[in-house]
């Protein structure tokens, strides 16, 4: 049977109309950085969950998640009306392989993501690991407007505490911004745009990639991948492409 945590909102931030974070205060167990929590509310006397990333690293309190307000989505529409103080339900443990045990060492590490799904990313960046593991790490985080790369304070961070280390490549799809990359992710691998802008290549030898959110996002690129020698990372026969769709 789930056994399920009382958690408590300590902050919604509302990003805008359908982009919000939740801080909550939940006595958890611990997690590795990189994995999922069901989240859950009663709603119509029935208990709706689904899974959300943690976008905290271990050790931080109060947790902390990165939504997205899925048009009629049940529990994210019900989730963004929380106010500080009011309750919510979490799974006794966090899950997931989306972790850095599961991924092969190697110079660099890409983490591509789309919308929230940059937000196992956060968590493992504030974590020592990634740091002692590789060389290089790249973000990269596909949006549709600027207004939804919200946690620019936080990248900065890891900018700051990281200089050689670390870069974050911001791809918009629907307007021009500074620094950005107009399009897509998946075009860029094909065009070799996302590399010439970090000063890096990617290739089987050097390179372990994540990818994580939309689920055609991550097909798409794992096929362009492919062809370029890529391999799925699997227990069985470690390769350098990691995966986590949301849906
Ligand atoms: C391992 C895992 C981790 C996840 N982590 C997150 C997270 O950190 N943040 C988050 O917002 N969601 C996350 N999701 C998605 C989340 O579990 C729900 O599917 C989402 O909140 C919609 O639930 P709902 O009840 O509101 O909508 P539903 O009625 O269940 O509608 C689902 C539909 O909403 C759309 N959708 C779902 N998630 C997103 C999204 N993130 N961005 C854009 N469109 C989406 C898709 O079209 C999907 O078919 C994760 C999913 C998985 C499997």
């Amino acid at each position: 049977m789930t056994t399920w945590i009382d958690g408590t909102v300590v902050e919604n931030i509302h990003w805008h109309e359908n982009l919000f974070s939740l801080k909550i205060e939940a006595p958890v167990p611990q997690f590795s950085a990189g994995q999922f929590m069901s989240l859950a509310l009663d709603i119509d006397n029935e208990r709706v969950a689904r899974p959300y990333s943690l976008l905290s690293s271990p050790g931080q309190n109060p947790l902390e998640f990165f939504f997205y307000v899925a048009s009629d989505g049940v529990l994210s529409n019900a989730l963004v009306k929380l106010e500080s103080g009011d309750k919510v339900l979490l799974k006794d443990k966090a899950q997931g392989f989306f972790i850095l045990d599961e991924i092969p060492s190697a110079r660099d590490l890409w983490m591509l993501g789309t919308g929230t799904g940059i937000a196992p990313y956060f968590s493992i960046l504030g974590s020592e690991e990634v740091w002692q593991k590789y060389e290089n790490v790249v973000l990269v985080e596909g949006v549709r407007s600027s207004k939804d790369l919200p946690y620019q304070d936080l990248i900065e961070k890891f900018s700051q505490e990281h200089p050689d280390n670390f870069t974050f490549q911001a791809f918009v799809s629907r307007e021009d911004y500074p620094n950005a990359i107009r399009g897509r992710i998946p075009a860029s691998l094909a065009d070799g745009s996302l590399e010439e802008k970090v000063g890096l290549t990617l290739n089987p030898s050097d390179s372990q990639v994540m990818l994580c959110g939309n689920p055609d996002m991550v097909k798409d690129c794992v096929e362009m991948l492919k062809n370029r020698g890529f391999e799925k990372n699997l227990r069985r026969k470690p390769g350098q492409l990691t995966t986590e769709n949301y849906w």
